[in-house]
């Protein structure tokens, strides 16, 4: 029994009260009594009782009349219609107006005690099912998990808000949608239907990953398990799948093997660069003596010129190459970033043709220094300046912004420049190692820039100024730990 169950019973007749009350305290309920209709409101009002005894006949009113008001007032209480033989008919119709059950006057003790005992059940039952409803609502609604039910139509009957959320549509848009047309991609179509059949046969089917397809972004790896869902008979209605966006883990699976890759190709590289360059320098020493022995033969030294600058060239090359394929590994001292990148400008600067070129700092105070690897770093600023200088064809302005980020312990460096800006492409494209729009690039500039400022723990971002241009943003932490900086793992 629920604890204080509480009976109200509404009867005008004082004796038929009194009785009920001490059949019902005898078996240990809470007793209200009401002779009016009145008086029967103002006790739902302050006491909401489990069940309520209502004689069909008050002074003030007939039950079936009253019934859908007093329900108003109290609905979780159940109304039991207390009538005599001759009004059965309308009281049958109290039942149609909300009525719990009846009883017959005069009222046997037994019927009454089982009445009563079978209402509570009842509302201990609801209350249950309330709750586990309540309790799987809720799991429904916060799970970052995707939860679905599939009709055998292969239709969504039901679904979590984190598949709409996911696949960027609103709950109503998935319901009714064809589950393998709308939301898989052609490709995992036939593979998901086994997986779903498998399921239809009674067996659990778990570990199937398949993508997700979504209205805009990218598309999400999922891995489901999936269960058949039968009725009260056992019979078959529906699967319950449920996926778990597993996009990261898939990312950082590739990311391995995409690192593994890279080393092996950047050890095969360092050998070729290593080789090439004595083969340059031989090319470069049997050079030297031609011109010596060619002199004042104007079109042969013409062409030597030629050849020196594409040994040069290639030299150039081979240092890239050199630079990305070999281990990081850092040499980390104090520093004051803004000396190292004005020597860096100057560097550049009287390297190239004459330009009009300018640098404008923004720099405040006070200035940190940070702990990074001198010789890496000048590559950085070297590498941006290069680039920001072939963005353009006349003169160029570079801002380099620099502050502190106190709460990441960190200091922003943001390089930006007044060039034509990204290509869409190279948006997506530019850290690739290869990727190039110029005629004569490597590509290999920002990925080089990429593995140190990421054997620093740091970050770079590359984006296109609104007024044109592109800007680069790096976060450095002003302390890197030593430990994965002398790792120097491929990133
Ligand atoms: P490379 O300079 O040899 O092409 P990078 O890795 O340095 O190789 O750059 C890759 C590509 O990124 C460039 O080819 C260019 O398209 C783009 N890029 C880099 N920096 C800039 C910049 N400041 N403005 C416009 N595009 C840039």
């Amino acid at each position: 029994m629920i604890p204080h169950t509480q009976v109200l019973v509404v009867d005008d007749n004082e004796e038929t009260r009194q009785n009920l009350r001490d059949i019902l305290e005898l078996e240990g309920y809470e007793v209200a009594l009401a002779g009016t209709s009145v008086e029967c409101r103002a006790l739902l009002e302050s006491k909401k009782p489990h069940v309520v005894l209502l004689d069909r006949k008050l002074p003030d009113g007939l039950a079936d009349e009253l019934l859908p008001e007093l329900r108003g007032i109290s609905p979780r209480s159940a109304f039991v219609i207390v009538t005599g033989y001759a009004d059965l008919e309308s009281s049958i119709r109290s039942l149609r107006n909300g009525a719990a059950d009846y009883l017959l006057k005069p009222v046997n003790p037994a019927a009454l005690l089982t009445v009563i005992r079978r209402l509570i059940e009842l509302r201990q039952i609801q209350h249950e099912l309330h709750e586990e409803h309540q309790f799987a609502e809720r799991v429904l609604r916060t799970a970052e998990t995707i939860v679905v039910v599939i009709g055998l139509d292969g239709k969504v009957l039901r679904c979590s808000p984190h598949l709409a959320k996911s696949c960027g549509l609103t709950l109503e848009e998935c319901i009714q949608k064809d589950w393998f047309e709308t939301f898989l991609l052609e490709v995992d179509r036939e593979r998901f239907r086994q997986h779903f059949r498998q399921a239809m046969a009674g067996i659990e089917s778990k570990g199937l990953t398949s993508s997700l397809r979504t209205k805009r972004g990218p598309i999400r790896q999922m891995r489901w398990s999936s269960a058949p869902l039968t009725d009260e008979f056992g019979s078959l209605m529906a699967v319950l799948s449920i996926g778990l966006d597993v996009s990261d883990l898939v990312a950082a699976q590739e990311r391995a093997l995409h690192s593994e890759r890279l080393a092996t190709i950047g050890q095969t590289m360092a050998a070729i660069a290593h080789e090439s360059r004595n083969a340059l320098q031989r090319i470069q020493a049997s050079a030297e003596l031609l011109e010596l022995e060619l002199e004042g033969n104007a079109q042969a030294t013409n062409d030597l010129k030629s050849i020196f600058k594409a040994a040069n060239d290639l030299h150039g090359l081979l240092e890239e190459v050199r630079m990305f394929a070999a281990p990081m590994q850092l040499e980390l001292e104090k520093c004051d970033l803004r000396a190292l990148w004005r020597r860096v400008w100057e560097q550049v600067r009287s390297a190239g043709e004459e330009r009009d070129a300018e640098l404008v700092e923004n720099v405040v105070r006070p200035l940190h220094l940070i702990s990074v690897d001198k010789n890496r770093m000048a590559q950085v600023f070297r590498n941006l300046f290069e680039n920001s200088l072939e963005a353009s064809q006349g003169s160029v302005r570079i801002d380099i912004d620099y502050h502190a980020v106190e709460e990441l312990d960190s200091v922003e460096i943001v390089i930006s420049d007044d060039g034509t800006g990204f290509q869409q492409e190279a948006l997506e494209k530019a850290f690739d190692p290869f990727f190039t729009t110029k005629t004569t690039g490597t590509g290999l500039g920002l990925s080089i820039v990429r593995r140190i400022i990421d054997a620093h723990q740091g970050t770079i971002q590359i984006a296109n100024r609104p007024s044109g241009g592109a800007v680069y943003t790096i976060l450095l932490p002003s302390h890197p730990s030593m430990k994965q900086v002398a790792s120097g793992e491929w990133n």
